[in-house]
């Protein structure tokens, strides 16, 4: 049976190079980076250099890159720093963020720091001069925004926002694991305190990530132990993990500006066709949120939307749940359950979010699954 992948935002194939250099590494550089015969230091040139090219990618020194093993661990560290090393008072964040962030954060709050959540508009954005009306308050701060939405595209202002926070002296946490690979940052033009990415999101492995931490930014260790990652993350290093990732994201690098304009094109194919098969759809955000995600209202009953996922996936086509009552959960999403109309909220609802590879087909598949659910009878 033919299936189509349309969840790139929840997870991304491997490319077939990322697959080769990482079955290099394990054939031939089992060492261990710590020792200090050949091969432990061939093992730790190979995460060395892993760690100058993402660094390179991002404009920033290799010191900066520190290896984790996914996205959740890199926010956690960086809201427990915020308490411990930063000794930060007040998190200023909004309630669209992932759950790695603000399960941390909900956590910091019982702990006694503040937290104030920036309103949203109807596309999931902040408005500055919120954040400017409470960064001008004299409060050590860490401003927690993810630069794209991972549900609905919402892009953050991060020169902005980057610039706000110089101003007022506040620390930048940035959640980039949506964006990293798919936009170009350079983080000497926005400068920032700390930037979290996961190799899986662009077409790397599971389990590894990275956290950047600017230099001379108060910061203490995750795990106690060995001396790796300079004694702040101790634990052997995944070494054939931190060469795939580094392989994926120097690819997403090189291919960006093509790989882009393909999927926009595919993007753009989808709303076209989503419009005309079923008039009153409406795209969360609106069909310009970040390039890789489309978030879509359909226009149906209630009742029509029960088991819209199940249903999907039955036929083929592997999309994410946006909203409430559709994968046996009664539980709305909380992005969703903060900007939509609570009328819109009980809709059907699906995310799709495409990679370089999608295609028209997928996208027919798509609409011939969901023509056949809007009418069984068909
Ligand atoms: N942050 C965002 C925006 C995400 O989309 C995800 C993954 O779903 C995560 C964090 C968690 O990433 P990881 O799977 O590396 O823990």
């Amino acid at each position: 049976m033919k299936r189509v992948y349309l969840d790139h935002a929840a997870t991304t194939f491997i490319r077939e190079e990322v697959i080769h250099s990482m079955i290099e590494v394990m054939q031939t550089e089992y060492g261990n980076p710590s020792s200090t015969y050949q091969k432990g230091r061939s093992a730790k040139v190979w995460v060395e250099k892993s760690r100058k090219t993402i660094a390179n990618c991002l404009n920033v020194a290799a010191q900066e890159i520190v290896f984790t093993s996914s996205a959740t661990e890199a926010n956690n560290w960086v809201i427990h720093q915020a308490l411990d090393s930063l000794q930060v008072t007040r998190i200023i964040t909004t309630k669209i963020e992932h759950h790695a962030v603000l399960h941390p954060i909900e956590r910091a709050h019982k702990n006694g720091v503040e937290v104030v959540y920036l309103s949203l508009d109807a596309l999931g954005q902040i408005a500055l001069e919120s954040l400017e009306n409470l960064l001008i308050e004299p409060k050590t701060t860490l401003v927690s925004l993810m630069h794209v939405n991972n549900e609905i595209g919402t892009v953050l202002d991060l020169e902005k926002v980057s610039a706000l926070c110089q101003k007022y002296d506040a620390y930048l946490h940035t959640d980039a694991v949506q964006s990293i690979g798919k936009a170009v940052i350079d983080l000497q033009k926005t400068p920032l305190h700390f930037l979290v990415a996961s190799a899986h999101k662009f077409h790397g492995p599971k389990g590894v990530g990275f956290l950047y931490v600017k230099k001379n930014t108060p910061f203490a260790s995750l795990f106690l132990g060995g001396a790796q990652e300079k004694g702040w993350r101790a634990g052997t290093e995944a070494v054939h993990q931190i060469v795939g990732m580094c392989k994926a994201l120097e690819l997403s690098y090189q291919n960006l500006k093509f790989e882009k304009e393909v999927i926009e094109t595919i993007k753009r194919e989808t709303v076209n066709q989503l419009k005309s098969h079923f008039p009153g759809v409406q795209f969360v955000g609106g069909e310009n949120q970040f390039y890789t995600i489309l978030n879509v209202i359909l226009p149906w009953s209630e009742e029509e939307s029960s088991l819209l996922l199940f249903n999907l996936d039955m036929k083929g086509v592997e999309v994410s749940r946006g909203s409430a009552c559709q994968s046996g959960s009664q539980k709305p999403s909380h992005v969703l359950a903060e900007i939509l109309s609570a009328e819109d909220l009980k809709k059907p609802n699906i995310r799709i979010s495409f990679c370089h590879q999608s295609t028209v087909e997928d996208v027919e598949f798509l609409i011939d699954a969901l023509l056949e659910l809007s009418n069984p009878k068909n």
